[in-house]
């Protein structure tokens, strides 16, 4: 079947006219390989994920990512943010997730991570921002992280990520 060239097509370029359309949209055709279903989206920010590390992967700012989704992987007591040098590459399956209330209690964000982020300027080996540093750890929420780095959805281009295994 040979569908009709749209931008040629005048009850639309008629009907955008009207709707004073100047610009082309974008279209994402939906892939489950690289974009996150509603169901994980909501899954992430309800109770987290079990997934494997290989499904990890990291931005160029070095921030974790899932799919197209910025995510924090729990790692012990601590949960992660970024590829720092104190994520155990070893671990197989790891829980993941997007909000504070899907954590498991008990666990703080990684120290080795803001330092890896240089998040609000921490900076654990410099001892002249020590109480700073302290101050940054100590005040670290997850919404103020979002807000610095926007959760989704992040590009999943290929080339703008890293594996973490
Ligand atoms: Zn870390």
């Amino acid at each position: 079947m040979k569908l009709p060239d749209f931008l040629q097509f005048s009850p639309f370029n008629d009907l955008k006219e009207r709707m004073q359309v100047t610009k082309l949209g974008h279209f994402e055709l939906f892939d489950p390989r690289f974009h996150l279903t509603g169901i994980e989206r909501s899954d992430l920010d309800r109770l987290g994920i079990m997934v494997h590390l290989s499904d990890i992967h990291h931005l160029l700012d070095f921030t974790l990512v899932f799919k197209n989704s910025r995510i924090w992987l729990e790692d012990g007591l601590v949960y992660h943010l970024a590829q720092c040098d104190e994520l155990k590459k070893s671990l197989q399956s790891c829980k993941i997730g997007t909000s504070e209330r899907a954590l498991t209690t008990g666990t703080s964000v990684c120290p080795s991570c803001l330092q890896k982020l240089q998040y609000k300027g921490y900076d654990a080996y410099k001892a002249r921002k020590e109480n700073y540093s302290r101050q940054v750890l100590d005040s670290f929420s997850l919404t103020g992280y979002w807000e610095q780095y926007h959760q989704y959805p992040v590009s999943e281009k290929r080339e703008m990520r890293k594996s973490l295994v």
